[in-house]
Order: structure tokens, then C-alpha cells, then sequence
């Protein structure tokens, strides 16, 4: 029983959730920003987009999140496939994904508690369901006890976990973090990798942009370079963590 179950848990595991298929990005103004992309990212994957500023990084994000639409090429994410699909369905796309930012992007005029019940009302969470969520994933990202707060009672770092429970609560197939810890010093930025390298290990694939070369050096994990909109480098680090 028990081999049969780790069978099917590794076929999952090389199931491609992001495909890039020959795509292209040029905005309006002319500038290419994404040239023949190529890449596969597999469920349960934790992957950092690395790269100067300009290389395409928050392309590569927008594409994923249909944010920006490819020229050529196809993207597929989570089965659907975002050159060809309606804005109407753009909704339900990103239900199946938590999005964390650099500057947190919390809603100041509501408590910890309220920031984390609109994720689930978007999702159409009955009462029940956010009656039991809410605590639990507070308790995940270390702030049980917070939840009255409003995010400027609350340091940056805790602010992030905010975010980070935002992301998460609706249990989506994927994370997709630009620079989460762009806005933290060190040692903050370390708790955060930390749970999300957690979220990972529980089966969620995370894609990460950063600029901090000693995370990705530790971390062990793959990491996709840009530079001028190519892929230049694919590689798993030599890590610690
Ligand atoms: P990064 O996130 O790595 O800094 P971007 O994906 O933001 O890179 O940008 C890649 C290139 O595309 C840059 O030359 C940038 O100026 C350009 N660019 C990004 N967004 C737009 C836009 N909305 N309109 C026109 N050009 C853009």
C-alpha cells in the first residue's frame, strides 16, 4: 500500500505545472522583454528567476499570472493554457495560485484576521471554512495571537508572514513570490525563506524572485538566470538548507 502511494507521489512530482514554450514578449513600446523562452517547472519544484534589473523577471511572473499575455510561444500554467484563454477565466487561474510581494501590499485598514478572510471570500469560503483556516494558518506563519492588529501595528518581517498566510490560506497549487524579501534585513529574511521552504516541503511549488545570491547559494535549489530577456543559466545550487 505504502509503495504504490510513493509511486504515484513521484509520478506527480515530475508533472510539469509551468511550461514555456517558445515565448516571446514585446510590449508596445518595442522592447523585448522575453526572447524564445523555453523552461519546464515541475509540481512541487521551489525555483528562483534570478537576474539584473530589466532581464525579464517580472515578465516571466506576469506571464505566469496572465498579468501580460506572450506575443509568440505558449504558456501553460496549472493545464490551462494562457496565450489562448479569455479574460473572463483569468479569475479562476489565479484561485489555483497565493501571490506574495516585496512591499507586502496588506490592506492597512483591516486587521491581520480581515486581510486573511478577504483571500478566502474570493475563493467563496463558507463561514465554517474560514472559521477553521484563519487560525491555523496564523499559527503556521508564527502569528497566533495577532490577528486583531492592524499591519502597521506589526513589523515588517510579521507584516510579510501576513502576506504569506494571504498566499497560502486558500491552499493553492502554486506560490509565486517577487522579491519577498526585498524590504527585510537578514536575519527577518531567513524566517521567511524558512517557511516557505516549509510550504514546499508540504507539496506547494514556489517560484521565487530574488536578487540575493547568498539565498540562492544556500538554499540547494534550482535556479533560472535572465539575462536580457533569455534564459542563461538553469541550475541547481550547491546548498546547505
Ligand atoms: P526585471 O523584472 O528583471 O527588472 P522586467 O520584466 O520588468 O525586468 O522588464 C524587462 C524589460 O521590459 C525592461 O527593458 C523593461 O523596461 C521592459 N518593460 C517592462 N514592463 C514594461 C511595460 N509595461 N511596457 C514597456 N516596457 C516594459
Amino acid at each position: 500500500m505504502e509503495e504504490s502511494f510513493n509511486t504515484v507521489q513521484s509520478v506527480q512530482a515530475s508533472e510539469p505545472i509551468i511550461e514555456f514554450s517558445g515565448v516571446s514578449k514585446m510590449y508596445k513600446t518595442g522592447t523585448h522583454a522575453l526572447e524564445d523562452v523555453n523552461i519546464k517547472i515541475n509540481k512541487g519544484e521551489f525555483v528562483f528567476i534570478v537576474g539584473s534589473s530589466g532581464a525579464g523577471k517580472s515578465t516571466f511572473m506576469k506571464l505566469i499570472m496572465r498579468e501580460e499575455k506572450a506575443n509568440v510561444g505558449d504558456v501553460i500554467v496549472n493545464g490551462y493554457n494562457l496565450t489562448k484563454m479569455n479574460r473572463k477565466d483569468v479569475p479562476m487561474l489565479r484561485r489555483t495560485m497565493g501571490i506574495v510581494f516585496q512591499d507586502f501590499r496588506l490592506l492597512y485598514d483591516k486587521t491581520v484576521y480581515e486581510n486573511i478572510v478577504l483571500a478566502l471570500r474570493v475563493i467563496d469560503a463558507s463561514k465554517e471554512e474560514i472559521k477553521a483556516a484563519v487560525p491555523a494558518v496564523l499559527a503556521q506563519v508564527g502569528l497566533s495571537g495577532k490577528e486583531d492588529h492592524y499591519p502597521n501595528e506589526l513589523s515588517g518581517g510579521e507584516q510579510q508572514r501576513v502576506g504569506l498566510a494571504r498566499a497560502i490560506v486558500t491552499k493553492p497549487l502554486l506560490v509565486i513570490a517577487d522579491e519577498p524579501t526585498g524590504n527585510l534585513d537578514d536575519e527577518t529574511a531567513n524566517g521567511i525563506m524558512k517557511l516557505l521552504f516549509e510550504i514546499n516541503a508540504k507539496g506547494t511549488t514556489v517560484i521565487m524572485v530574488t536578487h540575493d545570491r547568498r539565498i540562492i547559494e544556500r538554499s540547494g535549489r534550482r535556479a533560472i538566470f535572465l539575462e536580457e530577456g533569455r534564459i542563461v543559466t538553469d541550475t541547481k545550487m550547491g546548498g546547505d538548507v
